[in-house]
């Protein structure tokens, strides 16, 4: 069986929504419930883990820490992803096998 490596948005999956604007409070964003041991589960099974955020590579440190202080295992951490509006959808196209969820709620 396939190992998977997981892509894991960072703002209103695993922790509260915060928008760019208000970096100031990445450092003190609420873990949304669940978020945690879904990840730990993942990875401790074998998966890979990166997070997969529009979190510029400014905010490389408090999101680092962030991650860090409150447990959750990753392997990496890609900055950058464009960011989206309501009226948007992401759509991947890859010569490899990709699957994608949409969380709305956080991974629960
Ligand atoms: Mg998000």
């Amino acid at each position: 069986m396939k190992k998977t490596i997981w892509l894991i948005d960072i703002d209103g999956t695993v922790c509260e929504d915060i928008p760019n604007e208000e970096a100031y409070r990445f450092g003190t964003a609420k873990p949304l419930p669940g978020s945690l041991a879904k990840v730990k589960e993942l990875y401790s099974k074998g998966d890979r883990v990166t997070f997969f955020t529009s979190r510029t590579s400014e905010h490389a440190e408090v999101t680092e820490e962030w991650l860090n202080v409150h447990g959750y295992p990753y392997e990496s951490v890609c900055y950058n992803k464009p960011r989206i509006s309501d009226d948007e959808e992401y759509h991947w196209i890859d010569n490899k096998s990709v699957f994608a969820s949409f969380l709305p709620e956080g991974l629960r």
